[in-house]
């Protein structure tokens, strides 16, 4: 049997990291296998749709590189692939799981949002009354346009035993289950009802979804075996977490792919990072393309510890990633930082100081802060025991390349460097005694992007002179 797995995000308007995750394994067991990845939009909750929500969905999959073979834009063999679109379907298999006496027509007054599956347990529980009703009754009553809702029928008793890829064999007994709603009066499904019909239906051989659906998993298996349709291969993952106690949730502002993007994580490293949450390759190794864990992907090196997502460690990723960049790539996605920079500075030779430096490519912002405006900095700056200076040495090593630095023609790193090292020799100074109070003066700050020389290239030669010529002034008492 052909391997086929699906991604059914809810349009929620974002990407939370943990169903990027759960992405990331379906289409992995899919491209490790040969099989096909689907993507299934799972919108019947019409109260939560938000608009653009499912543009989103495509840009971030295609962004990381995940495509899919079928779905709602590109069609396939098992469409339609929007759940809203497929009403009749549901309308047509709750119909036959009444007849085979898997579920049972209700009627008794519901506010439409008790229809949804989290909040009808009370009236489940009860064990419904309308489950007394002869079924030529029912529809009548459905014939003469009463609204009515499907329920499912728990009448099992026992343990329902099954088993999972992550977890292992899991029992749950009967009576902890409710005889939830599986189609809705509005003639649309419930998740419960949707996510089964549309699995068996699109031929999904492997589930993949986070460990909060293990509770529900034997109501779907009831369903499946009503019909005589075999369940697929359940892998439950754990969920996503920002500690021990606390789900990872949008509000804590790591939660959404977009947000993580938008402050300079590199989708490449997030999509790196988040393989790792709940995965590992058996080994030490940490960096992966999408590519690589392809190849080296299975669902036997899941585990099902609780999945922290550690912040600390996806930046330092995001470091090696930016590290591995080439000059030109890391130019390209650092120009948007620079948006507020002076148009006079050299970019290119800023990104070379930048690149090595940087986890986040939000941190240029402030990397770079003292590009537009030379900070307040004390005379003291220009102390340092190692380099041998201070604010006298500083005063006269800076009244001394002054002059030099307005005379040289090439103004670029290496040029620089020997020019200033020359002066340093004629005038008997350490080379540090001239280097390090320029770099004070460039920059008012104690550590910088670079040495006196760099900085000097990315401001230009006006710039340049114009900082020197203001920390004289500073130097001077003005
Ligand atoms: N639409 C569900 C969600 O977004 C999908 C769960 C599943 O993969 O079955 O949580």
């Amino acid at each position: 049997m052909k391997t086929r797995t699906r991604f059914a995000p809810s349009p929620t308007g974002y990407m939370h990291i943990g169903n990027l995750r759960t992405a990331l394994y379906e289409y992995l067991i899919a491209r490790a296998a040969g099989g096909d990845f689907i993507l299934r939009i799972e919108d019947t909750d019409q109260k939560r749709y938000v608009e653009g929500a499912t543009d989103i969905i495509y840009k971030t999959l295609k962004r990381v590189g995940m495509n899919w073979d079928e779905g709602p834009d590109i069609g396939g063999n098992y469409g339609p692939y929007i759940q809203s679109e497929r009403k009749p379907i549901y309308a047509e298999y709750a119909h036959k799981l009444v007849d085979l006496g898997g579920a049972h027509y209700c009627f008794c007054a519901h506010k439409e949002e008790d229809e949804d599956e989290e909040n009808n347990a009370t009236h489940a529980k009860l064990k419904d009354p309308c489950k007394n009703i002869p079924i030529e009754e029912a529809r009548r009553r459905i014939a003469a346009g009463e609204p009515f809702v499907v329920r499912q029928n728990i009448n099992k008793k026992g343990t329902s035993l099954f088993h999972d890829e992550v977890y292992g064999d899991i029992e749950i007994d009967y009576d902890e289950l409710d005889e939830g709603v599986l189609l809705k009066s509005d003639g649309l499904p419930t998740y419960n009802f949707a996510n089964v019909i549309d699995d068996h239906l699109m031929e999904i051989t492997h589930v993949v979804r986070g460990n909060e659906y293990i509770s529900s998993t034997p109501k779907y298996n009831l369903i499946y075996e009503a019909f005589g349709w075999t369940p697929p291969t359940y892998v439950h993952v754990p969920q996503v977490m920002k500690d021990a106690q606390h789900k990872l949730s949008k509000r804590n502002g790591d939660a959404s792919f977009q947000d993580l993007v938008a402050k300079g994580y590199l989708p490449e490293a997030v999509l790196n990072y988040i393989a790792l949450l709940g995965w590992n390759p058996g080994d030490e190794r940490e960096i992966f393309s999408l590519q690589e864990l392809e190849k080296i992907f299975s669902t036997k090196r899941l585990n099902k510890s609780p999945a922290i997502f550690d912040i600390t460690k996806l930046t330092w990723m995001n470091g090696c990633y930016i590290r591995n960049l080439s000059p030109e790539a890391f130019h390209q996605l650092a120009l948007p930082f620079y948006d507020d920079l002076p148009s006079t500075l050299d970019f290119k030779a800023l990104s070379a100081a930048m690149q090595p430096r940087i986890e986040v490519l939000n941190q240029i912002t402030t990397e770079t802060a003292f590009l537009k405006k030379v900070p307040e900095y004390d005379l003291s700056l220009y102390e340092n025991k190692k380099m041998k200076t201070d604010a006298d040495i500083a005063r006269t090593a800076l009244q001394l390349v002054l002059p030099v630095l307005k005379n040289v023609k090439y103004w670029n790193n290496d040029d620089l460097f020997t020019i200033l090292k020359e002066n340093a020799v004629i005038n008997n100074m350490k080379n540090g005694q001239i280097l390090y109070p320029m770099r004070i003066a460039l920059s008012g700050l104690e550590t910088t992007p670079g040495g006196a020389t760099e900085l000097a290239v990315i401001l230009g030669k006006d710039e340049t002179v114009h900082r020197i010529e203001d920390a004289l002034i500073k130097l001077n008492g003005g």
